[in-house]
């Protein structure tokens, strides 16, 4: 998959319109609904090793390798919030539907995350995508289009993450289920 940096040469129209104000109206509410006491002890037993980094700061054996894939429209909201240059987050191009082409945000290490501080915090942790909120449950998606999760052993708090945060998630990811067309779910595979 190539990675992009601009969305200029995307779609601007009506359709595009709604469904960004869709999308937005729909990450404030994920922010309030998606709380802590997840059971994750990232502070005492991590050093942000699930945020993409240059392997120039980080022994690659020690990075989780983690790509956060953002929703529909997310890359935006976090444009818009932050103010950061839109170059510092990739996007992935993809056909929403017959007439809307949008960019799906993701963080890779071959463009390390802009909002991961020096001391392995998180700047913009109040609005981090819902992908990092969810860490270490991970959704992928069946060929029927079907949503499944796994949680990856080699985060330090797999052992640790509550039930109940993972039943949470789960719903929350299901939720969006419907506002998700099919060929979002095969490029959240594919990234
Ligand atoms: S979620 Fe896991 S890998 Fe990420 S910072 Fe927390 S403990 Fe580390
Ligand atoms: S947005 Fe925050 S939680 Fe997500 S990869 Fe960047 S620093 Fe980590």
């Amino acid at each position: 998959m190539q990675a992009h940096t601009s969305c200029e040469t995307l779609d601007e129209n009506e359709d595009v319109a709604a469904l960004r104000s869709a999308w937005f109206q729909r990450i404030d509410h994920l922010q309030q609904i998606v709380t802590e006491n997840a059971g994750l002890e990232c502070a005492t037993r991590c050093t942000a090793r699930c945020c993409p980094k240059s392997t120039a700061i980080q022994d690659p054996a020690q990075a989780v390798g983690h790509v956060a894939i953002m929703l529909p429209f997310e890359r935006e909201y976090l444009l818009a919030k932050t103010g950061i240059p839109q170059e510092k987050l990739q996007y992935a191009p993809l056909e929403l539907s017959p007439d809307v082409n949008i960019g799906v945000g993701f963080i890779t290490s071959a463009k390390p995350c802009p909002f991961l501080t020096a001391d392995h915090g998180c700047s913009i942790h109040a609005i981090r995508p819902l992908d990092c909120r969810s860490f270490p449950l991970i959704p992928f998606f069946c060929s029927d289009g079907s949503i499944a999760f796994r949680v990856d052993i080699e985060c330090p708090s797999a052992k640790t993450i509550s039930a109940a945060f993972q039943a949470r998630l789960m719903e929350i990811w299901r939720n969006l289920l419907p506002d998700m067309p099919m060929s979002y779910r095969m490029l959240y595979n594919k990234l």
